[in-house]
C-alpha cells in the first residue's frame, strides 16, 4: 500500500460570515436585500483542508476561542478527517471572524477580527512540536504572529522537514525568517510587497524571485493567476501555465494551490509533477464558489489532468 503524504499546517482558522449584497455599500450606507451564509475560513485551515482532500494525512496547529465558533471549527476539521489534537482553545480571545460583503460581480469588502489566531505564540505551538517531527512537509502563512511562523520554520528545518511559506496576507518579513524557507509561494502582489518590484508575468516574477533568493529563500514559486506559476531555484526558472477552466470564483485559489503543492512535494514529487498538480487543483477550485467548498478531491484532479493530456 502506498503511504499517504504527511502534511502539518501551523496557521489560522476563522468563521466567515458573508452577506451577498446587490451592491457594496458606501460609507454610512445600509444595503438591504442580502443573502447570509456562514462558512469556514482562515488560510491555515483552508490549506489544511485542501491538502487533506488530495489524500494526505494532515495535522493542524492553531488557536480558536472557547466559544461555539471554536467548536464549529473543530467539528469541521474532524469532518474532513483532520485530527484536532493541535487545536488549542484559548480563554482570552474569541475565535477569529471575517465579515464579508460580496456583490454580484464578485467584488468584496472584508473586515477580519483575528482574535484567537493572535494567541498562537511560540510557547503554545511548541506544545505540539512532536507533530513537526511527524511531518514530511510544514506549511505556514502569515495570519498568526510572525515569531510563531519563525519558530515553526526553524523547528521544521532542524528536523529535515520541507518548509513552505505562503507569505499571505502580504507584509514585509524579517531577514532572519527567509533563510528558513525551502519554498516561498507569493502571488504577484505579495511578491511586489516583498521586493518592491512590479510583477506582471513570468519574466517580472523571475526578477522578483532573484531578489528573494538573494535574501536566503531556497526556492521561489510565484503564482500568477491565469498565467500559472513561475518556479525559480537560482539555477533554473521554469514556467508552468495555468489550466484553462471556466472560472466562476477564484476565492481560495491560492489556498488550493498551496495545499496541493505540499501534498505533491511530501510524496517526493518532482517540480514537473508537483507544480502541475497544484495548478490543476487551484484551477478546479476556481470552477466552484467559496473556498473550502470549492477544493477538489484527488480523483477529480487526476481525472482532470488525464483529460487534458488527451
Ligand atoms: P491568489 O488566489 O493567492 O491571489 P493566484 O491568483 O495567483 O493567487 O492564483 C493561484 C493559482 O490558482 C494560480 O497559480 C493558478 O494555478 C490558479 N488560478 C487562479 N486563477 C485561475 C483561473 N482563472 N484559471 C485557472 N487557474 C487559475
Amino acid at each position: 500500500m502506498v503511504k499517504a503524504a504527511r502534511v502539518l499546517v501551523i496557521g489560522s482558522s476563522n468563521m466567515d460570515f458573508t452577506v451577498a449584497v446587490p451592491r457594496l455599500p458606501v460609507e454610512g450606507e445600509t444595503i438591504t436585500g442580502g443573502r447570509f451564509y456562514v462558512s469556514h475560513g482562515g488560510k491555515g485551515a483552508n490549506q489544511a483542508v485542501a491538502a487533506r482532500r488530495l489524500g494526505a494525512d494532515v495535522h493542524f496547529v492553531g488557536c480558536v476561542g472557547q466559544d461555539p465558533p471554536g467548536d464549529q471549527v473543530a467539528d469541521q476539521l474532524r469532518a474532513e478527517g483532520i485530527p484536532t489534537e493541535g487545536l488549542i482553545h484559548v480563554g482570552e480571545a474569541a475565535t477569529g471572524v471575517a465579515l464579508i460583503m460580496v456583490d454580484a460581480a464578485g467584488r468584496n469588502q472584508i473586515a477580519v477580527a483575528s482574535g484567537a489566531n493572535l494567541a498562537l505564540l511560540p510557547d503554545q505551538a511548541e506544545q505540539h512540536v512532536s507533530l513537526v517531527t511527524w511531518a514530511q512537509v510544514l506549511l505556514c502563512q502569515l495570519e498568526i504572529p510572525i515569531p510563531t511562523v519563525e519558530w515553526a520554520l526553524a523547528a521544521g528545518r532542524e528536523r529535515g522537514v520541507l518548509t513552505i511559506l505562503n507569505p499571505a496576507p502580504a507584509q514585509p518579513l524579517p531577514d532572519a525568517l527567509l533563510p528558513l524557507v525551502d519554498c516561498l509561494t507569493p502571488n504577484a502582489s505579495e511578491a511586489e510587497t516583498l521586493t518592491g518590484l512590479a510583477v506582471r508575468g513570468p519574466e517580472t516574477a523571475a526578477r522578483a524571485a532573484q531578489h528573494l533568493l538573494a535574501r536566503g529563500v531556497r526556492r521561489v514559486i510565484v503564482t500568477l493567476g491565469t498565467q500559472g506559476v513561475l518556479f525559480c531555484d537560482g539555477s533554473s526558472a521554469l514556467h508552468f501555465p495555468a489550466f484553462p477552466v471556466d472560472a466562476v470564483d477564484t476565492t481560495g485559489a491560492g489556498d488550493a494551490f498551496n495545499g496541493a503543492l505540499a501534498v505533491g512535494l511530501a510524496v517526493g514529487g518532482t517540480w514537473e509533477e508537483a507544480l502541475p498538480l497544484a495548478n490543476a487543483a487551484a484551477a478546479l477550485a476556481c470552477t466552484r464558489h467559496g473556498a473550502q467548498t470549492s477544493f477538489p478531491r484527488r480523483a477529480e484532479v487526476e481525472a482532470f489532468m488525464r483529460r487534458l493530456k488527451h
